[in-house]
């Protein structure tokens, strides 16, 4: 009874508590080297547009995440951007958004963009993307949040970084519980199905969570 409610019955009551209302998205200063990447970028913005779902993004106007806030603009959503002060001339902070949040620095961005946002999804990036969803990723396991995090895998970009997760599953450093936590889907439709319907795994260390973070985000 008791692994019933932690794993099926707490979750969904908490997951119920969280509709929708903003994805916060991680994705790269580059636009890659295939026009696939924006086009598909674009049409997941459209998607999120049309579902009333608001962005919340870094702020840049560069590669895919100039993309996604003038694809999110055109279709009439909601588009949130949240920089450091030291990243609005490298990164080009966009000027046509809903709302721009200039933060003092890094580690200010992460929370206020994880504050923002009901789940958290990257699309194709490079290092700095990695570490964003690493975070949220972590930071669900750990018990800080209950929302959903995903990939959304652009022409098989993500492919090489599952098998690397398979391969922890695998050699014995990543749970098969926490493995399947993660969403991966190639279609934006898709996408806001799996996390519309997800509900939050049972913590990695249940009875520490408290101290790991006093205030959930
Ligand atoms: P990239 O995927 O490397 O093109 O970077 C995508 C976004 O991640 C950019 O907005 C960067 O400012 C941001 N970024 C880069 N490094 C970090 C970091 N260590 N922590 C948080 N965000 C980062």
């Amino acid at each position: 009874m008791a692994p019933l409610l932690r794993d099926h019955v707490f979750p969904a009551l908490r997951r119920e508590a969280r509709p929708l209302g903003r994805v916060t998205v991680f994705t790269g200063s580059a636009k890659g080297d295939s026009a696939v990447f924006a086009a598909k970028v674009a049409k997941l913005a459209g998607a999120f547009a049309a579902a009333g779902i608001g962005l919340v993004y870094g702020g840049g106007k560069v590669g895919l995440m100039g993309v996604l806030a003038d694809s999110a603009i055109a279709a009439g959503g909601e588009v949130l951007g949240v920089m450091p002060q030291a990243l609005v001339d490298g990164e080009i902070a966009h000027d046509g958004l809903t709302r721009l949040d200039v933060v003092p620095d890094m580690h200010v961005r992460k929370l206020r963009m994880a504050e923002l946002g009901d789940a958290f999804v990257a699309l194709p990036g490079g290092a700095g993307t990695l570490e964003e969803l690493f975070e949220a990723w972590t930071w669900q396991q750990l018990g800080i949040h209950t929302k959903p995090v995903a990939l959304y895998d652009i022409d098989g970009y993500w492919q090489p970084l599952l098998r690397a997760l398979d391969t922890m599953t695998e050699r014995g450093f990543l749970s098969e519980h926490f493995r399947s936590t993660l969403i991966v889907r190639d279609d934006p439709d898709d996408l806001l199905t799996a996390l519309t319907e997800w509900t939050p795994p049972a913590a990695k260390w249940s009875r520490q969570t408290a101290t790991v973070s006093p205030t959930p985000i």
